[in-house]
C-alpha cells in the first residue's frame, strides 16, 4: 500500500447507533477517498489477531470482546499525509480529551467505545488493510 494510504474502521458502537454513513461522509468532506469498503463482524479471536499490539495492556481482552460484539465498517483511505491527517480528523482515543468537531468528540461514547480506528504508521496502515482486503478487493 501507498504512503499515502491509512486504514479504518467504523467501530460496532458507531455502526449500532447507525453513524456509519455520518462518519463515512465526514470522512469524503475531508477529503479522503475511499478504496475499498466492507462490511463485517470481528470475531474474540480475530478481533485479538488485529489489536495483537495491545496484548499486554490491561484494556485487551474487554477491547477483544467490544470489537467483537457487532458489525464493523472496514476502509482503506487514500489522501496526502492519510495517516497524520486522519488521526486529526478522529481526534484523542479518549473522547473526553478529542477536539471539538473530531469524529470521536461526535460521535464516541468512551475510551474504548471511541466509534471509529485510525491507523498510527504508514507500517501499519499497509498492515492493517491487508488484514481486511485482498489486493483484488481495492480499486
Ligand atoms: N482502548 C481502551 N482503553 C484504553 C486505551 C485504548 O479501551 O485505555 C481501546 C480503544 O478502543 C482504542 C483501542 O483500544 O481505540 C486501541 O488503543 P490505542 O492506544 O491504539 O488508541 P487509538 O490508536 O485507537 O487512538
Ligand atoms: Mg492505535
Amino acid at each position: 500500500m501507498a504512503t499515502n494510504r491509512t486504514f479504518t474502521m467504523v467501530k460496532p458502537d458507531a455502526f449500532a447507533d447507525g453513524n456509519s454513513g455520518a462518519i463515512l461522509s465526514m470522512i469524503e468532506k475531508a477529503g479522503f477517498k475511499l478504496i475499498a469498503v466492507k462490511l463485517t463482524k470481528l470475531t474474540a479471536e480475530t478481533a485479538g489477531k488485529f489489536y495483537a499490539v495491545h496484548s499486554e495492556r490491561p484494556f485487551y481482552n474487554d477491547l477483544c470482546a467490544y470489537m467483537s460484539s457487532g458489525p464493523i465498517v472496514a476502509v482503506i483511505l487514500e489522501k496526502e499525509n492519510a495517516v497524520a491527517d486522519f488521526r486529526t480528523l478522529i481526534g484523542a482515543t479518549n473522547p473526553a480529551n478529542a477536539a471539538e468537531g473530531t469524529i470521536r468528540k461526535i460521535f464516541a461514547k468512551s475510551i474504548e467505545a471511541n466509534a471509529v480506528h485510525g491507523s498510527d504508521s504508514d507500517e501499519n496502515a499497509a498492515i492493517e488493510g491487508a488484514f481486511f482486503f485482498s489486493e483484488l478487493e481495492r480499486i
